[in-house]
């Protein structure tokens, strides 16, 4: 069975060690354009919406927003027998937030065993902690040398099969800015549907050098230990937990300091002149970010409305055009 998880927080780890297939939900199938109400997100009423039609796959929603509790709620009737909301945690300093994390991921694991998952082993678990571990590592090493698609049809390789194969395409170098504009992406849920984004960008005369999108860069990092066979599973699962909550780094933890600590190095490091933030228009947490994000990087931000997408990319087209002439403006031409 498939099992669509809706958070990169959600270890995809923990689920293929059930035996079962786990997909972020960026790469389910599209539905068919479906009437929004006002106030509504999107995003989470298209999870709603896929988990619906996907009948014969199961879906972790997360607490992490009230959209996608919502959502859950109103599903809870109609597929509750495949619907688990896992409670993420929106501290992670303390204690308290470890063994909430701890009790959800063994309350996912009851979940999945009775949709038709085996318990896992410790070693299928080692396995998979192992290589998804590796996998995380060697894309976080080479997203600074892989174009902004070729590194997101990699993440998106990740999230739905637990791989990447970047073979021939990883390395340490960073990617030419060949005259564009170097800018960032930030925000929430860049699907596979919006990749005409980096298209976009890109015929505006700039070039994306980090991905702070959801999947993107912030869900990569590196485990500080490779799990070892001979560990007890629940020994595992304690690494697992203190694995994820070392390394979250999103807009709904409070306080949400750690988010601006990892954009400040990383916008830095890769030279980025501005900012694309990426929000749904119903997204409280991202919208209420656009000005902290202005103060903290001291950088010019845009901010798209990831609904127009679905109506074409005309009216977007023309605001990244406007965008990058004005970064051009600002700083003289860019570097070669
Ligand atoms: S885009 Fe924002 S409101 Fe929508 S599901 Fe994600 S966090 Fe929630």
């Amino acid at each position: 069975m498939q099992v669509f998880y809706t958070s990169p927080w959600v270890p995809a780890e923990w689920i293929r060690a059930h035996g079962l297939e786990a997909c972020g939900i960026w790469f389910a199938p599209v539905p068919r354009p479906f009437a929004l109400l006002a106030g509504d997100c999107a995003f989470a009423c298209r999870t709603s919406r896929v988990a619906e039609l996907e009948s014969d796959s199961a879906f972790v929603f997360t607490t992490h927003c009230d959209q996608l509790r919502r959502q859950f709620d109103s599903l809870a009737l109609s597929i509750s027998h495949r619907a688990f909301l896992f409670n993420l945690p929106a501290t992670w300093q303390t204690p308290v937030a470890k063994r909430i994390f701890l009790a959800e991921l063994e309350r996912l694991g009851r979940f999945l065993v009775g949709i038709g998952g085996h318990e896992p082993t410790a070693e299928a678990l080692a396995s998979q902690m192992g290589e998804h571990s590796g996998v995380r590592k060697a894309l976080l090493h080479s997203a600074s040398s892989l174009p902004a698609q070729t590194l997101a049809e990699a993440i998106a390789r990740f999230y739905t099969e637990g791989r990447a194969d970047l073979g021939q395409q990883s390395g340490d170098t960073a990617c030419p800015t060949n005259g564009l504009v170097p800018i960032a992406l930030a925000g929430g849920p860049l699907s596979r549907a919006d990749w005409g984004l980096f298209e976009a960008v890109q015929t505006a005369g700039a070039r994306v050098v980090l991905n702070a999108t959801e999947p993107g860069e912030r869900n990569l990092w590196e485990s500080a230990s490779v799990p070892s066979v001979v560990s007890s599973k629940d020994a595992l699962l304690d690494a697992l937990a203190d694995d994820y909550l070392a390394h979250c780094v999103d807009v709904f933890q409070r306080p949400n300091r750690r988010l601006y600590a990892w954009l400040g190095e990383r916008l830095a490091f890769r030279g980025a002149r501005g900012i694309i933030l990426w929000v749904y228009s119903a997204c409280d947490l991202w919208r209420a970010e656009a000005q902290t994000l202005r103060e903290a990087t001291h950088l010019p931000v845009l901010q798209l409305e990831a609904d127009e997408a679905a109506s074409g990319w005309t009216r977007i087209r023309g605001r990244l055009e406007a965008f990058v002439e004005s970064l051009r403006h600002l700083a003289g031409p860019p570097a070669p």
